[in-house]
């Protein structure tokens, strides 16, 4: 067991991670667990040590945020694979912000792969596998209780904060932020903090100078293999922490 760290019971386990209570009642640990997966959780797979680059690569992209004053459930990093977290109550959400149109998107509008989406485009979806987690606008957000229209503008702006703060960290890198995924949840007194986890499986980064060349999890979804996805992670790794991984 990782030094100082006392796992409480566990509270929840989702596809890639598993929520534990800590001794500390405000606050809960989230576990990174190796698996990997893709399609509404149709496709997945093991990936030895993936949970703690991830983990890693989160705590750093979270440190980031804090130091832009966006509000974050990030307190603490315990190596290998577990993150110190404030509780809050999640919303149901994804949370896409594009900055580039790629994926999904593709599918839904008359846009080409590749073209800027100027102003960048925030969009909802309800986390919901069975649904294929359908887009949601201000007023469906409103009847299913997830937030009010009030509550939708102050997500979109701080989506656009994370937007501005990691596109900048990312550029100092040479990569693209071309899209992400978050997450919020409110704390105690109702305010919002970006939650769960932010890494190559939640965004979409191209290398500045190489064409073609991504860091990120569209190379397991594209049907890479598995030693290519975990190269991509170690690579996407020692890019944003500077060093090589220890574990
Ligand atoms: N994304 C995610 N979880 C999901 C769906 C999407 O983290 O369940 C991320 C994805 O990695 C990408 C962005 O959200 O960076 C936009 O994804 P898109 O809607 O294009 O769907 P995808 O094609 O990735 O399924």
């Amino acid at each position: 067991m990782t030094e100082n760290l006392v796992l409480g019971k566990k509270i929840a386990e989702g596809k890639t991670k598993i929520v534990y209570e800590s001794t500390n009642a405000n606050e809960v640990i989230l576990e990174f667990k190796d698996d990997i997966t893709a399609g509404d959780g149709l496709k997945h797979d093991v990936i030895p040590g993936k949970g703690y680059l991830n983990c890693a690569i989160s705590a750093k992209l979270f440190e980031v945020l804090e130091s832009a004053g966006v509000p974050t459930h990030f307190i603490k990093y315990i190596p290998p694979n577990y993150l110190i977290v404030r509780k809050v109550t999640m919303l149901p959400v994804e949370i896409v912000c594009r900055n580039i149109a790629a994926g999904h998107l593709l599918q839904r509008f008359p846009v080409k792969a590749g073209d800027p989406l100027n102003p960048p485009l925030v969009e909802f979806f309800l986390k919901d596998d069975e649904l294929h987690d359908p887009m949601l606008n201000d007023m469906h957000m409103a009847y299913l209780k997830l937030a009010n229209r009030d509550e939708c503008d102050e997500i979109r702006k701080i989506t656009l904060q994370v937007n501005d703060a990691l596109k900048e960290f990312f550029a100092s890198k040479g990569i693209i932020l071309v899209d992400f995924k978050i997450e919020v949840g409110r704390d105690g007194s109702g305010r919002f903090l970006v939650s769960d986890e932010i890494n190559g499986d939640s965004c979409r980064l191209w290398a500045e100078t190489e064409k073609g060349k991504i860091f990120d999890k569209d190379v397991y979804r594209k049907g890479g293999s598995l030693e290519e996805v975990k190269n991509v992670y170690v690579t996407l790794y020692k890019k944003l922490i500077g060093q090589e991984p220890k574990y």
